[in-house]
C-alpha cells in the first residue's frame, strides 16, 4: 500500500469517508507511470453502509417535486461547465486521452445531465376515462428504490453521467461504483453534484472490483443495475443481477465496422476512419476496428497508411493525437493482439509497435496499426482488441459488405461512407446493428434518442439515456378507479389499485 499519495473517498451517506480496506489499487499515470493516488477495495460492511443510506433516502427523496429535483441537475450541468477545464486535467492525468478528448468525455456526460434536468416530461402517465361505466384508469411512473450503477475506465466521466443523473432525477436513489483505474474525475464529478444539491443519501459511492461488483448484484435492497464495460464482466454482471431478481442493463464490448465504398468523398472518409480507429488510442466502445473496403476503394489502402502515419502520438496533457492505453497490461495485451496477428498472416501495413515519445520513455503508447487481409477466425478480428488498430477486410459488393457485418456477434455500432443515396438507404435498412452511421464515423445519439447497441454488444431491452431510460428507472402503476357521486362516501373512493 501507497501511503505516500492521496487516498480516494467513499462517498456514504452525504460523507466523503476514508475506507478501512486493507486492499488498495494504484491510480497510475498512463504517460508517465506517476502514481497519482489510491484507491480502496470497500469492504462489505461499506457496501452495505452505502446501500443502507440510499434506502433511507429514497424514502423522502421520492416525493420530492419533479421540480426541486430537476433544478439540482440545472444548477449540477452549470457547475460542470464551469469546471470543465479542471476536470478535464485530471480525466488526462488518470486516464491518459487527450485534453481534447477529455472535454468530449465530460461533454458527452454534460449532454445527458441537461437532459436529465428536463426529463420530467418523459414521467408522465397515461389517463383513459369511462374504461367501464363511471370508471377511469391511468398510469403513473414510479421510482424502483436504490439503484447501482458499474463503469468501465474509458469513459471515466460520460459514462457515470449516463447513469446517476437519471435514475436521481427520476426519484431513485443510487450507489455508484466506478472504474477503480480512474475513479478520480468521476469523484471530481460527484463532489459537483453535491454542490449542486444533491441530498445526503441519494447519490452514494464504493469503490472496487469483483467482490464489490458481486456484492451490488447479489444486495437484496438494490432494484437495478445498470452496467458498462467488457462482454465477459457484463454477461456475469447481468446473470447475477438479474438471478436475484433485479432489472440489468448491461452495454458491453464492440467489434465495430466501416464500408468504404469507392463513391465516397475519399479525403473526409479517411479523414473520419483515421479519427474513429486511433482517437483515445482505440478505446472506445464505439471505435471504427474494421473497415470493409468494397471495389475499388480496396485501392486507397497506401493513402490511408499515410494518413494513419500523419497521427502524433504523445502524452494526453500534449493534445496531439492520441495518447497511452490506459495500462501497461493493456499495452502487453495489444503488442500481443498485433504478434498474433502477424502469426495468423495478416498483412501488417502499419506496426505501431514500440513507438517513442520524447521524454516519455515508460508511457504505454502504441501508435496507429493497420493490418489487411483480415479473415474471421483470426484473433485480431475476432477479439475486440480496445487499442489503435484497424484491420481492413475487402469485399466485392456491397451486399457482400453487409454479410460480413452481420455474420459477427457484436451490434454496436457501424458506418457507411458513401455518396450513394441508395446504397445509404439499403444499408440502413439491412445491416443489424443497433447504431448506423452514414457518413458519420461514431454515431452516438444525443440523449434525446437512446444508445441502442444491440446483439452480443447489449444484454437488457432499454438504453442508458434517452426515452427508454425511464422504462428501465420507473415501474409503470395502473390505477384504475371509480368515483362515487355520493355526499356518504364524502365524495371520492378508490377501488383498485395493481402494479406491473
Ligand atoms: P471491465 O469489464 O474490465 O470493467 C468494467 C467494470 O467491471 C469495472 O467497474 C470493473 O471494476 C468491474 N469488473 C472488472 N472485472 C470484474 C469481474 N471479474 N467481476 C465483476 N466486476 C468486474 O471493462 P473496462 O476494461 O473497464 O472497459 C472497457 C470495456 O468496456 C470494453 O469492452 C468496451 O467496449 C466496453 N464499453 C462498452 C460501452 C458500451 O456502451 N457498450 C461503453 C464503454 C465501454
Amino acid at each position: 500500500m501507497n501511503q505516500a499519495v492521496p487516498s480516494v473517498k467513499l462517498l456514504i451517506n452525504g460523507e466523503f469517508v476514508e475506507s478501512r480496506s486493507q486492499e488498495w489499487r494504484d491510480i497510475v499515470n498512463p504517460a508517465t507511470q506517476q502514481v497519482l493516488a489510491r484507491v480502496p477495495l470497500a469492504t462489505a460492511d461499506e457496501v452495505s453502509a452505502a446501500v443502507a443510506a440510499a434506502k433511507e433516502a429514497f424514502k423522502t427523496w421520492k416525493k420530492t417535486p419533479i421540480g426541486a429535483r430537476a433544478r439540482i441537475f440545472l444548477k449540477y450541468q452549470q457547475l460542470i461547465r464551469e469546471n470543465m477545464k479542471e476536470l478535464a486535467a485530471i480525466l488526462t492525468a488518470e486516464q491518459g486521452k487527450t485534453l481534447a478528448d477529455a472535454e468530449g468525455d465530460i461533454f458527452r456526460g454534460l449532454e445527458v445531465v441537461e437532459h436529465a434536468a428536463n426529463i420530467g416530461t418523459l414521467q408522465m402517465g397515461e389517463y383513459a376515462e369511462n374504461v367501464a361505466g363511471g370508471v377511469d384508469t391511468y398510469t403513473v411512473q414510479q421510482p424502483l428504490g436504490v439503484c447501482a450503477g458499474i463503469t468501465p475506465f474509458n469513459f471515466p466521466a460520460m459514462i457515470p453521467l449516463w447513469m446517476f443523473p437519471m435514475a436521481i432525477a427520476t426519484g431513485n436513489t443510487f450507489v455508484l461504483k466506478p472504474s477503480e483505474q480512474d475513479p478520480m474525475v468521476t469523484m471530481r464529478l460527484v463532489e459537483l453534484a453535491l454542490e449542486a444539491g444533491i441530498p445526503k443519501g441519494v447519490l452514494n459511492v464504493v469503490h472496487g472490483a469483483a467482490d464489490v461488483v458481486n456484492a451490488i448484484c447479489d444486495h437484496a435492497d438494490i432494484k437495478a443495475v445498470s452496467f458498462v464495460g467488457s462482454t465477459k464482466v457484463g454477461t456475469h454482471v447481468y446473470q447475477r443481477a438479474t438471478l436475484s431478481g433485479k432489472r440489468a442493463q448491461c452495454m458491453m464490448g464492440a467489434k465495430n465496422h466501416a464500408i468504404v465504398l469507392a463513391d465516397a468523398n475519399k479525403q473526409q472518409a479517411l479523414n473520419q476512419l483515421t479519427g474513429a480507429a486511433f482517437g483515445a488510442a482505440g478505446q472506445r466502445c464505439m471505435a471504427l476496428t474494421v473497415a470493409v473496403l468494397v471495389g475499388e476503394a480496396r485501392q486507397w489502402i497506401p493513402d490511408l497508411v499515410a494518413k494513419a502515419k500523419s497521427l502524433k502520438v504523445g502524452a494526453g496533457k500534449d493534445n496531439l493525437d492520441l495518447g497511452p492505453l490506459i495500462s501497461c497490461a493493456a499495452r502487453e495485451r495489444v503488442e500481443g493482439l498485433i504478434a498474433k496477428g502477424v502469426e495468423q498472416g495478416a498483412k501488417l501495413e502499419l506496426d505501431g509497435r514500440g513507438v517513442k515519445v520524447a521524454g516519455h520513455d515508460s508511457g504505454n503508447f502504441v501508435g496507429p496499426t493497420i493490418f489487411s487481409g483480415v479473415k474471421p477466425g483470426m484473433a485480431i478480428y475476432d477479439q475486440e482488441v480496445f487499442g489503435p488498430v484497424l484491420c481492413l477486410v475487402a469485399a466485392d459488393t456491397l451486399d457482400e459488405a453487409i454479410a460480413i457485418i452481420n455474420a459477427n456477434p457484436n451490434g454496436n455500432g457501424t458506418a457507411i461512407f458513401t455518396q450513394s443515396g441508395a446504397a445509404a438507404r439499403k444499408f440502413q435498412e439491412d445491416i443489424e446493428v443497433g447504431q448506423v452511421g452514414i457518413n458519420v464515423p461514431i454515431p452516438v445519439p444525443v440523449p434525446l434518442f437512446s444508445f441502442t447497441g444491440s446483439r452480443a454488444s447489449k444484454l437488457g431491452d432499454l438504453g442508458p439515456y434517452g426515452k427508454q431510460v425511464i422504462a428501465f428507472y420507473t415501474q409503470t402503476k395502473t390505477v384504475t378507479s371509480r368515483w362515487f357521486d355520493d355526499e356518504a362516501s364524502n365524495g371520492k373512493v378508490h377501488t383498485t389499485i395493481s402494479l406491473r
